[in-house]
């Protein structure tokens, strides 16, 4: 192998910048040529190729977002635009692919693979922590943690005037990042997109929630959009009168910012074992880590949503919330 390519696919998640990073730097480690591929399949298909080096990743590994940019291609979604795409590929003479995105980034990847023999090599970069094949995804640590912070601001307001605060939170398909930071924050009660909302429970939890708790909150994931969470506070505004309550919904915060040092760590193991794995034969598969060790899972198996979360997480947090 003389000559890789990578690019980054799918919404933007901290620590695809330290991902991109340690591709490239092990590439020209191992002598290998190595190409960036702006706007993801976009970029594919447009032929947006441009030549990398070690300097050209300079200065990036602590920048959230990704300097290749990214994109949700409909063209790629098509077969006569994944042909422009190999053709491309072709025409660069690119004998290795590595992409950073999520579980719809793999499908495409699995897609091309049926029409293209260049192997590919898939990194896990998506903040919602729902691909199958390793214990955690580039940029999840650091969007828990932004929501851990903003929860901790919204608690100071919350508690200085006795009130009952919803906060929306990333994770339309999978509930994980609703699940952890709002153990984290302490929170009263997690509504997660895995779970059917029991209104009658969450209405009677907060009804008998301790009187001398001055701030309450309530973690819901997005759950088909945001007019749920402002349903369901409506429901228990009318319910409970007597609580002031807000919603504070989050949004595209929890997408930015530099990354965690955990998701640093992570993605540079990632980013290094993919070309490696590229360089020893491995391909269609993602890399991921699994009780701190390089896992690598085919694309079929990987892109498999994660519906169950983790029973003891479930548990505790009921526990803990009384
Ligand atoms: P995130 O988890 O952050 O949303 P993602 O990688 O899942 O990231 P998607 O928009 O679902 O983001 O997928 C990225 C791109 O992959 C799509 O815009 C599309 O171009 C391509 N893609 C997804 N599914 C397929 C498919 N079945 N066939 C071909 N291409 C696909």
């Amino acid at each position: 192998m003389k000559k890789i390519a990578v690019f980054t696919s799918g919404g933007d998640a901290p620590g695809m910048n330290a991902c991109i990073r340690a591709v490239v730097r092990t590439a020209v480690f191992h002598k290998l040529e190595v190409m960036g591929i702006r706007h993801g399949y976009d970029g594919m298909i447009n032929d947006e190729f441009i030549p990398m080096n070690a300097k050209s990743v300079s200065g990036i590994i602590h920048r959230g977002g990704t300097i290749l940019k990214t994109a949700r291609s409909q063209e790629f979604m098509t077969e006569a635009g994944r042909k422009k795409a190999k053709q491309n590929l072709e025409k660069h003479g690119i004998e290795g692919l590595v992409a950073i995105g999520g579980d719809g980034t793999f499908r495409g990847a699995l897609e091309l693979s049926k029409i293209c023999s260049i192997p590919i090599a898939g990194c896990p970069g998506t903040i919602d922590n729902d691909l199958v094949g390793t214990d955690f995804t580039i940029g999840y640590d650091t969007a828990i943690n932004t929501v851990v912070d903003a929860v901790d601001k919204i608690r100071d307001t919350a508690e200085s005037h006795d009130r009952l605060f919803f906060v929306e939170v990333m994770g339309r398909d999978a509930g994980l990042i609703a699940l952890r930071s709002g153990i984290g924050s302490g929170a009263e009660a997690i509504l997660i997109s895995e779970a059917k909302t029991d209104m009658d429970k969450l209405i009677k939890h907060l009804q008998e929630a301790r009187k001398d708790k001055s701030s309450k909150i309530v973690i819901v994931s997005e759950q088909g959009g945001t007019s749920s969470v402002f349903k369901i506070s409506d429901e228990v505004k009318k319910a409970l009168p007597y609580y002031d309550i807000r919603v504070s919904v989050l949004g595209h915060v929890q997408r930015g910012g530099n990354p965690s040092c955990m998701d640093r760590v992570n993605s540079s193991r990632i980013g290094f074992s993919a070309v490696e794995a590229l360089m020893t034969g491995k391909k269609n598969v993602m890399i991921g880590i699994i009780n701190n060790k390089i896992a690598y899972t085919p694309f079929e198996n990987a892109v498999k949503h994660i519906n169950e979360l983790h029973p003891d997480l479930v548990r505790m947090m009921s526990v803990l919330a009384i």
